[in-house]
């Protein structure tokens, strides 16, 4: 007999996942029983390296392959490019060429099947966080790159908000808080007050082109500089490895010195380091961080003293500098016991059940605002063009919609241009031009009224409507609202392109990953090191080819630890 009974809580057909889409590693949460849980991949690691690689056979790799490639392989591998997203860039690795969202969508994809495997059900659908301070584009390119991946995005949720939320949930005490988000490729600043069940976001800047991958691409100038070295005069790999090795000092240095030995062409090389010199050679990258810190506060309407708390979020706020320049500012120590890698998929699973209504967690309301200005360009009289109008300011509590009324120029005008900007400049020249259309006028010979009516919604995407007032004429204008703003034939495009690749299997990327390890450890050493990481090698190689399953797991984890205990 069919069970007709009405049930009180809610059972959720498609899985309630929360992705952290992480310029240098992304996550993968689901929400279970009352809780955010991130989901493990094939090597059991929650952390997955947000890059791809073209395997010797033509197979795909991303993760943890994928980046010890980077070193062995930097023609047929990509990382970072989340930092392009919504931009022309194009890479090229090996016989493919890709797009920064097509490179997202191989992540998104490889974090799909690590849920589906996990689950062991079909995942279709999943909360994708972004940095708060992308721009309509760089939304949208996220949401295709999903679309891609056979995801679709049932909400985007700012990085910064997805972190409060995980605090929220874990800690009811806090009030006006401001959340400090430094990741690989992106800065963002979020003020935002619980008054829960309510977390209302009330400012949100920041620098999108600033996070952890600008301090190692400082330090990395800054050590070829002292060896009278160009980058230029490297070959790709070993500039590759250099910025591999710097980057693990960046992480290790802290505020001590220490001397980094390094061999290029069997030369031996040193640079010496203290903290006078790192301070120094991170300096404009620290003088970045204050300017969106005091815009967000500014916007908030508080002082530093007024805030009951500050969080950090972010791999690069691990960095001593940037702890003491935070506690600087704000004289006090910041809050971080939650694990700043992990805590935005954590919230952004939490968004996915406030969705979905879980039981455990819908009282909780989440408010957000949107983070810059946007509006037209319009004249004043026929001298001044080019000026920036503002329909929507920036840090206004969003959904919301605007309007504003404008004229046409002259009586005999054929049509108008509506040409849509984002930024906090007065002229136009300086703001970033999100799109622009025009709309033919019928001709009254009369100066025509319009008005301009910009909406924006939670996920950050805008959507424009002009009245004539005059005509009644209306023209609606989803800044593409085929959510990608990309036109059909480049989406078919990047499918057909797609759905050629040969993607790794899951189930032999372990192997696969100690292999690559293996390489670059060798590429890496010297010595007898390098003799030990090629017998090692040469074992592993060994036994697989025996093909026996428990022994080339037992050999796996066994290298596996040797190799974290050489840091490798
Ligand atoms: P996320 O995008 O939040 O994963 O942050 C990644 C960034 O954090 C990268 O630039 C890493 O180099 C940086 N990072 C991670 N751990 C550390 C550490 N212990 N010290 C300095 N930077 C770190």
């Amino acid at each position: 007999m069919q069970d007709a009974s009405l049930s009180t809580a809610p059972t959720h057909a498609t899985p309630l996942l929360g992705i952290d889409l992480g310029t240098t590693n992304s996550l993968i949460a689901v929400w279970q029983d009352g809780e955010a849980r991130l989901i493990a991949n094939a090597l059991g690691e929650v952390l997955t390296p947000s890059v791809v690689s073209v395997d010797d056979d033509g197979s795909i790799l991303v993760g943890q392959a994928a980046r010890a490639r980077l070193t062995t392989h930097p023609q047929r591998s990509a990382a970072a490019f989340k930092r392009f997203m919504g931009s022309d860039k194009r890479y090229a690795l090996g016989e493919h060429r890709f797009t920064p969202e097509e490179l997202s969508a191989l992540v998104l994809g490889s974090l799909k099947q690590d849920a589906e495997a996990y689950l062991g059900c079909p995942v279709s659908e999943a909360v994708i966080s972004v940095p708060a301070y992308f721009s309509d584009e760089q939304r949208k390119r996220t949401v295709f790159a999903a679309e891609l991946a056979g995801l679709k995005v049932q909400r985007l949720i700012n990085e910064p908000t997805a972190a409060a939320m995980a605090y929220g949930l874990h800690e009811q005490k806090f009030e006006r808080t401001l959340v400090f988000d430094l990741g690989g490729g992106t800065f963002d600043v979020t003020v935002l007050e619980y008054a829960l069940p309510l977390i209302e976001v009330h400012a949100s800047t920041g620098d999108n082109y600033l996070g952890g991958e600008d301090f190692t691409e400082a330090l990395l100038q800054a050590c070829l500089r002292d060896w009278n070295l160009k980058a230029e005069d490297l070959e790709p790999q070993a500039l590759a490895s250099l910025h591999d090795a710097i980057e693990q000092l960046k992480c290790e240095v802290g505020e001590g010195s220490r001397t980094f030995a390094w061999s290029m062409d069997g030369q031996p090389r040193e640079w010496q380091l203290d903290e006078q010199k790192l301070q120094a050679i991170w300096a404009p990258l620290l003088a970045r961080v204050r300017t969106p810190i005091e815009q967000a506060l500014r916007d908030a309407r508080l002082s530093p003293r007024e805030l009951d708390s500050l969080v950090l979020v972010g791999g690069a706020t691990r960095m001593p500098q940037v702890q003491q320049l935070v506690a600087k500012l704000f004289g006090r120590l910041p809050y971080r016991h939650l694990d700043p890698d992990t805590i935005v998929a954590l919230g952004a699973a939490s968004q996915a059940a406030c969705k979905a209504r879980d039981e455990a967690i819908d009282e909780l309301i989440l408010t957000d605002v949107c983070p810059y200005t946007l509006g037209v360009a319009s004249s004043r009289g026929e001298d001044v063009t080019g000026a920036f109008s503002p329909i929507i300011e920036r840090n206004t509590i969003i959904p919301t919609s605007k309007v504003q009324r404008f004229y046409s120029s002259h009586p005999e005008q054929k049509f108008v241009r509506i040409a849509v900007y984002q930024g906090e400049r007065p002229w136009v020249r300086d703001n970033i031009l999100v799109d622009s259309f025009e709309i033919p006028l019928q001709s009254t010979g009369e100066i025509q009224s319009l008005d301009v009516r910009f909406s924006y919604d939670i996920n950050g995407l805008l959507e424009v409507d002009v009245t004539f007032l005059e005509s009644g004429q209306k023209h609606s204008h989803s800044i593409d609202r085929s959510p990608t703003g990309l036109d059909a034939q480049a989406r078919q495009a990047s499918e057909e392109r797609l759905a050629k690749l040969k993607i790794h299997p899951r189930d032999t990327l372990p192997n696969r990953t100690l292999l690559a390890r293996l390489e670059r450890a060798w590429m890496q050493s010297l010595g007898d090191e390098r003799e030990l990481i090629g017998n090692w090698l040469d074992a592993f190689n060994a036994v697989l080819a025996g093909q026996q399953a428990s022994e080339i797991s037992r050999e796996r984890q066994a290298l596996s630890q040797a190799l974290d205990e050489l840091r490798y």
